[in-house]
């Protein structure tokens, strides 16, 4: 059986793309590892998708599966190891089968790295969150903590403020991560507190949080902060080790495409959160979905 389109993850960029390729007449296999809607599934309420007030994360991915499915998607929830280019034929390696496609889309997403401590993933949705733009209206006049230094702790801190009663900025080094024309904005802002030199060494609160044990790397002084939220943003990990051997990837691990989701392998794209992109939200997975198949169906109508 030949796909014109094997899609490698059911999250968002790699369902919309399904959509997209089925409404082009394409025959489209969408490969999942583990179960489908993504990284959104753990999403309490979504309220930032346009066009839908609020929905919760796994409805939302139901819904996606459901349009797919119903448009004609093939499913298998299987582990892909690798791909390769037999004869001008892209196959698709899982633990068990084979699967011969003219076109690949990749979209395997991130995952959220943990920062590590005690109650973190008990306390996720009880005001542990790893997403500031997805849950933050949940903690307006309330106040919160973002952990780390990087961009995406600097704009969930940016973000944040503008509702929250106090924002915590806690950084685990003297100085940022993040681009200093982020940094600038939050000196000025009333309700920001940088908290520098500091380690989370345990969340207080046994069913939400209450707060932070804090370690000051400096003095080795433990201390605690009263927060409702905590907002973990010390990294993403992409999933794409099984295909470096076929595309091309950056220093971090994300594969290598722009705007357009064209990988360094041609007929072969990335969609979504997996490819270097600066602003990975569920609209703009979206939205690579769209590209990413429409590129493809040009890609084999061509061939
Ligand atoms: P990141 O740049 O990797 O930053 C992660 C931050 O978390 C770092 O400050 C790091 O500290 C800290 N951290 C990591 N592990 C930790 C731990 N165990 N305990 C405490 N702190 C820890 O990740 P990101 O901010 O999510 O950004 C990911 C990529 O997307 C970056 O390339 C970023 O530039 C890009 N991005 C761009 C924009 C934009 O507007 N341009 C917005 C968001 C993201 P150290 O600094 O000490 O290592």
């Amino acid at each position: 059986m030949m796909y014109d389109i094997g899609i490698i993850g059911g999250g968002t960029a790699g369902m919309t793309a399904a959509i997209y390729g089925l409404r082009a007449g394409k025959k489209v296999i969408i490969i999942e590892s583990l179960n489908y809607g993504g990284q959104i599934v753990t999403s309490p309420n979504v309220e930032n998708y346009p066009g839908i007030e609020s929905i919760s994360g796994s409805d939302f991915a139901t819904n996606l599966l459901n349009q797919a499915i119903r448009l004609g998607a093939e499913t298998e929830l299987e582990t892909v190891t690798g791909i390769r280019e037999d004869e001008g034929i892209k196959v698709i390696e899982t633990t068990g089968k084979e699967y011969p496609c003219r076109s690949i889309i990749i979209a395997t997403g991130v995952t959220h790295r943990r920062l590590g401590v005690a109650k973190e993933d008990k306390l996720v949705g009880a005001g542990v969150s790893y997403c500031a733009t997805c849950d933050g209206a949940f903690f307006k006049n309330r106040d919160v903590a973002v952990i780390g230094g990087g961009n995406t702790a600097l704009q969930d801190a940016a973000f944040l403020s503008n509702y929250c009663s106090r924002v915590y900025l806690i950084h685990r080094r003297d100085e940022f991560r993040g681009e200093s024309r982020l940094v600038k904005p939050l000196e000025i802002k009333d309700n920001v507190e940088f908290v520098m030199n500091a380690t989370v060494k345990a969340i207080i609160g046994e069913s939400f949080v209450e707060g932070l044990v804090l370690t000051n790397k400096i003095t080795d002084e433990d201390f605690e902060l009263k927060v409702d939220g905590i907002f973990m943003a010390v990294g993403q990990i992409p999933k794409n080790d099984v295909f470096e051997n076929a595309v091309k990837l950056d220093g971090a691990g994300f594969i290598l495409a722009a705007e357009d989701c064209m990988t360094s392998h041609p007929g072969i794209f990335a969609a979504g959160d997996c490819r270097t992109k600066e602003v990975r939200q569920l609209t703009t997975a979206a939205a690579d979905g769209a590209v990413a198949a429409l590129a493809a169906c040009q890609y084999i109508d061509r061939a």
